[in-house]
């Protein structure tokens, strides 16, 4: 990336990359899966890495909304619930029958959850939460990895953390142990396989007003509470730039960049996509007009 953007000051090329112009596509002829795709951050990262010229699989419980953005971006849909392994597998196995490789996977999948005390904690709730946002990132990893050492692919795989996997008291106890646990489980994958050149990383959100984010906000404020609300109370609280909530875009631009080549060298990183929220607190905020 770095080698194109200096190419394109050198040549006064127009800051705006036209992704129509195949030169600036960053994702030609790779074969993904995307899980949690049909909406949200999943489905603008489907699109992004469409646009970059992926083939795409999105693999999803919500068949309509999955059915029509593949049908808009030229991607293959599979309902696939990542609690059960082996719909992931039939996931990963319709990129492979399809395009006869797998290069990347984009484990997104997840749910929200319902916030209680730890002291009287709904252990199948829990149970239910962690099936699909930690061992649906176990299963998803365990085949596209499978996928691509029999494919012989040097594959990127990321995982969707949280800044409630850094931060205590961002979302409930079994969203942040699911969130934490993702890292630690992508840290030891990438262990293992990095010694075959497919690399492992995290990207971890925070604040994106997604349907998620906005249910999370109807559970604690009411369900008259609007998208532009919440948009508002997460710009203005939760980014150091101030007024600016993360969008679907600013998610699926971090997973273009984990996905390409670009990042050969990176692995077994986690990063957070929060305006710095994790990382600072604007107490000097009076001076700082
Ligand atoms: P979303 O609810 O819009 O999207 C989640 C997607 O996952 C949906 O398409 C949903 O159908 C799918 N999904 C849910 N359960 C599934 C299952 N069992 N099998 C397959 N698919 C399933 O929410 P989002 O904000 O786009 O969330 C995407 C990811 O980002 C999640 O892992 C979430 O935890 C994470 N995240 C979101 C935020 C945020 O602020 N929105 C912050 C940090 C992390």
């Amino acid at each position: 990336m770095f080698a194109f953007l200096l190419y394109a000051m050198e040549q006064g090329v127009d800051k705006h990359v036209d992704l129509q112009n195949s030169s600036a596509k960053r994702m030609i002829g790779k074969v993904a899966v995307v899980t949690g795709g049909a909406r949200g951050i999943g489905a603008a990262t489907a699109k992004l890495f469409a646009e970059n010229g992926a083939y795409v699989v999105i693999a999803d419980i919500l068949d309509e909304a999955g059915t029509m953005l593949a049908d808009s971006i030229g991607a293959r849909y599979i309902h696939c619930d990542v609690a059960k392994e082996s719909d992931v597998e039939s996931a990963i196995q319709l990129a492979i029958t399809w395009k006869g490789k797998l290069d990347i996977l984009f484990s997104n999948a997840g749910i929200g959850g319902t916030a209680s005390s730890i002291t009287s904690l709904d252990m199948e709730q829990v149970k239910h939460l962690v099936s699909i946002n930690l061992l649906g990132n176990v299963h998803a990893i365990k085949h596209a990895a499978r996928a691509m050492l029999r494919c012989n692919t040097k594959g990127s795989i990321i995982c969707t953390s949280s800044s409630a996997g850094i931060m205590g008291g961002l979302a409930s106890h079994p969203y942040s142990l699911s969130k934490a646990g993702i890292v630690g489980l992508m840290r030891t994958a990438a262990c293992e396989l990095g010694v075959h050149g497919i690399r492992v990383n995290c990207i971890s959100p925070h604040g994106v007003p997604t349907d998620m984010l906005i249910s999370g906000y109807r559970m604690f404020r009411g369900n008259e509470t609007t998208p532009e609300e919440v948009k508002k109370l997460v710009g203005d609280q939760g980014s150091l730039l101030r007024g600016k909530a993360a969008t679907v875009e600013d998610v699926a631009q971090a997973a273009v960049f984990l996905a390409s080549d670009d990042t050969g060298f990176i692995t077994a990183h986690n990063l957070i996509i929060d305006g710095g929220y994790t990382s600072a607190i604007s107490s000097l905020s009076f001076i700082y007009k």
